[in-house]
Formats: structure tokens, C-alpha cells, sequence
């Protein structure tokens, strides 16, 4: 089942997405109890062209996740993390499919994309162990962690400004229930180039391992977003009027375009 969020002219809803199709739903799929078998459709129907995709949840908190792919310690040459480096994005820099990127203002940015297959929670979860995380899960969404690289450097790791910048969390299209999360392959598009391709069995800490950890010290709630990292690739620098694309198997294509502070 892919579940998104959407807007028409009159009023915000979830919903089913089936092909280029979406049925509403009654209720949002957060809501206290949710089982994925009671989700009841309100009867109403809509074209993807008749509507606009929003941010398949609205994450309370998003949480991103550092260094967790096997490729990319390779390629750095870096040691791997004993544990999970862990950071965090605000709500407002969370955005949907379709919507823009905004361009720092500063001109030395040096912003990248980083494909990345997102976890959203489904129900509440505290100090759950390894064996029962996945219950806990919603579904699967791609997320890019856009970053830039130069605000990284200037405040000595320090990821608010570099992580945290409106705009700079997509999410979407959907979120996806069906798929695993430790066998997807994941492929980041630049202008329609691939630039990033890789397999989450190939991560260092995987999901269940991710959702323990997390809840062991911060409890997760419905519509929290976990951004599990970031696999090797050929990850460049862009520029306003780019388009960055992740797209994961059986979830479907996060699409973005950069453009310019305003
Ligand atoms: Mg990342």
C-alpha cells in the first residue's frame, strides 16, 4: 500500500495512491491505533494531476542518520562508527515531492544531495528492542539530506545551519508499506544523470538496529522520520535550476528542483 498526503483546492487529506490514482481516506493513517487493515476510504477519488502532493507525514521530529553505508567508509577511507552519528533537521525544513529547494544566500554554499531511504513511524515506540522495531514502523518514504558542505566546515561539524535550512529535508512521494527495509536499491538522479546507486542491506547500522538505539534514549512518535543515510556515488556540488531525484524500488521517485534565495 503507498500512502500519501495531498492537497486539492478545498482541503488537506491523506490517501491511497494506486497507479496514477488516489482514494481518500476518512482519517489520518497516525492516528491513535492505527491498524493498516481498519484505514477506511471517504468515497472521494482523485487523478495525480488534479492534486498536489505534500510531504507524505508531518514529522515531529527528523532524524537523520550519519556515515551508515558500508560503500562510503570504503570510498573515505575512513574508519566506520562504532556507534550511529545522529543528527537532526526541523520541521521546517521538511518538504514534499515537486516542491523547490532554496539556494543559500551565500554565495560560497557548496550544496549536495544525498539519497537516502526514510523510515516513518507508525506507532509510539520507547526502549523497543531490535526483534519487535519494525512493528512500530509505518512505512518507507525516499528522502534527499540536502547539506551544504561549506557551513559544515565553518562550524566544525556542527549540522544545524548545514542540515537545518528550510527547504532542506524532502521527503515523498509516498510512504510505502510493503517493501523491506534492509533490500531496496536506492538511485540518486542529477539532471537526470545517476549519480548515487546502492542497496540498504549494504548499511552499517540497519533499521531495526536504528529504531532500538533511538528509542532506547528518545522516544519515537507516529509520523517521526528517521533518514537512515547516505550509500557511495559520484555526489557533486549543484546549482539553482538543478533537479535532484531519489528513487527507491516499490516506493516510487522524490523529485526536486534548486532555484535561487529569494
Ligand atoms: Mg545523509
Amino acid at each position: 500500500m503507498k500512502i500519501v498526503r495531498f492537497s486539492t483546492s478545498s482541503k488537506t487529506q491523506y490517501g491511497i495512491l494506486e497507479g496514477t490514482s488516489v482514494n481518500g481516506l476518512k482519517t489520518s493513517p497516525f492516528e491513535d491505533g492505527w491498524n493498516i487493515n481498519n484505514l477506511k476510504l471517504d468515497g472521494s477519488n482523485y487523478t495525480l494531476d488534479k492534486i498536489t502532493l505534500l510531504t507524505p507525514c508531518v514529522p515531529g521530529k527528523y532524524i537523520g542518520i550519519g556515515i551508515n553505508y558500508k560503500s562510503s567508509v570504503i570510498k573515505s577511507g575512513r574508519p566506520a562508527p562504532e556507534t550511529p552519528i545522529i543528527f537532526y533537521k526541523p520541521p521546517t525544513a521538511v518538504i514534499g515531492t515537486g516542491a523547490e529547494i532554496i539556494f543559500p544566500l551565500e554565495q560560497d554554499a557548496e550544496v549536495v544531495y544525498e539519497g537516502e531511504l526514510g523510515v516513518v513511524i507508525g506507532k509510539k515506540c520507547k526502549k523497543v528492542k531490535q526483534e519487535d522495531a519494525l512493528i512500530h514502523v509505518l512505512g518507507y518514504t525516499c528522502a534527499n539530506d540536502v547539506t551544504d558542505r561549506i557551513k559544515f566546515k565553518v562550524d566544525k561539524g556542527n549540522d544545524v545551519r548545514a542540515k537545518g535550512a528550510d527547504t532542506f529535508g524532502p521527503i515523498g512521494p509516498c510512504i510505502s508499506t510493503d517493501i523491506d527495509p534492509g533490500n531496496v536499491e536506492i538511485r540518486t538522479w542529477l539532471n537526470g544523470e545517476l549519480r548515487q546507486q546502492g542497496n540498504s542491506s549494504d548499511m552499517i547500522f540497519n533499521v531495526p538496529f536504528l529504531i532500538a538505539y533511538l528509542s532506547n534514549f528518545m522516544t519515537l512518535l507516529p509520523g517521526d522520520v528517521i533518514a537512515t543515510g547516505t550509500p557511495a556515488g559520484n555526489i557533486m556540488p549543484v546549482q539553482p535550476g538543478d533537479v535532484v531525484k531519489v528513487e527507491i524500488e516499490g516506493i516510487g521517485t522524490l523529485e526536486n528542483t534548486f532555484v535561487s534565495h529569494r
